[in-house]
């Protein structure tokens, strides 16, 4: 996967020189449109063009893996693979997020931000962002120190996501999700990537790292490990759980009824959940064959089609999200309430918790 991003990223390089006035709006804009359309004409002769380096290629490979499994050991034997909700609208957003907007977009989008950046800090007397240089290490402690630095930083990122309502009202569509499977790691609002992914940039900078070589570590080690963790199968991971993400703590993070006390939510981490057990948000039932009721609150209010997904942020933001807070409600019940089951969820349950009054947020 790295060699034709690392290629491709080259050679725009090439073409495109520096020398632009970075903090002009209007030459930014330029330049994103210029980086866009070189990417989108080679990552157009990646799609046709089989090499064991086609990075396309290998998303291909890994959902298929991921389907496969999906029909063998299946966790929600109520949950067809293909029949179950949502699940074209899934693969749409593959293609949208993965394709258009990750693949295209943010590498554009990465790379005038890095301008902007870079030229924001001369404009202030910085003329290097480096403080710690290492570069000269060996190749695998680079990519570990990198990988590990990342993975703290999305989970920070995720964490926030939760926390903020500004932030929750592009994270809810993602959480919105009923029913998930492999696709369903890429369903979430685009609106997500520009808010928080150029922030988790910002320490690869002190270290001398690029927005190119950041672009190409997002797209190739967190990326994999997102398509598994929604895998719908019924497999018990036992240690490996608490090392690496895994289908049976994620599904905890989408659960609708949160375990108490965790009022914002369990499982954030991207790939290591290191983090999660030190700040206590690390949650897996004794009884390994639970599996929670997926969703938000007010699903019911939920939009279901793309486009009305594509707006709920900003409509979320600009009326009645501004008073909403995104504490799990269950979460703030004394009892053990907010455990309970799960694969017999009923849309009574549902209408039932929506009658509840809101509750405020302890402070
Ligand atoms: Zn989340
Ligand atoms: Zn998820």
């Amino acid at each position: 996967m790295p060699y034709d991003f690392i290629q491709v990223a080259d050679n725009l390089y090439y073409f495109t020189g520096s020398n632009i006035n970075a903090m002009d709006i209007i030459s930014l804009a330029n330049e994103f449109n210029r980086i866009f359309w070189l990417y989108w004409e080679a990552a157009g002769k990646q799609l046709y063009t089989f090499s064991w380096y086609n990075s396309f290629f290998w998303v291909g490979v890994w959902c298929l893996l991921c389907f496969v499994l999906e029909l063998m050991l299946p966790r929600r034997l109520d949950y067809k693979v293909v029949k179950r909700k949502g699940f074209w609208l899934d693969i749409f957003y593959v293609i949208f997020n993965d394709f258009l907007i990750m693949g295209l977009g943010f590498f554009a989008f990465m790379w005038v931000f890095e301008k902007a950046y870079l030229a924001g800090l001369s404009s202030i007397g910085i003329d290097s962002t480096v403080i710690f240089e290492v570069h000269h290490w060996p190749l695998w402690a680079q990519i570990l120190l990198l990988f590990v630095i990342v993975d703290l930083m999305e989970f920070l990122a995720h964490y926030a996501m939760h926390r903020f309502n500004f932030l929750w009202a592009f994270h809810k569509i993602h959480h919105a999700q009923e029913e998930i499977g492999f696709a369903s790691s890429r369903h979430f609002h685009w609106g997500e990537l520009f808010v928080f992914k150029p922030f988790i940039y910002l320490p690869l900078s002190l270290l001398g790292y690029t927005a190119k070589e950041y672009t190409i570590l997002v797209l190739t080690l967190v990326y994999f490990a997102a398509f598994f963790s929604h895998t719908n199968i019924r497999l018990n991971f036992g240690f490996f759980n608490y090392l690496f993400i895994t289908p049976q703590t994620h599904q905890w993070h989408h659960a609708k009824n949160m375990p108490h006390p965790h009022r914002y939510g369990v499982n954030f981490a991207s790939v290591l959940p290191i983090w999660d057990v030190l700040i206590g948000t690390f949650y897996l039932p004794k009884n390994k064959d639970e599996a929670p009721e997926l969703g938000v609150d007010d699903n019911e209010d939920m939009p279901t089609t793309f486009l009305g997904q594509f707006v709920y942020p900003f409509v979320f933001l600009f009326s009645k999200g501004k008073q909403k807070d995104n504490v799990f409600e269950s979460s703030l019940q004394p009892e053990n309430a907010a455990t309970q089951p799960v694969r017999q969820a009923t849309s009574t349950n549902t209408k039932t918790r929506k009658k509840k009054p809101t509750k405020k947020r302890k402070k």
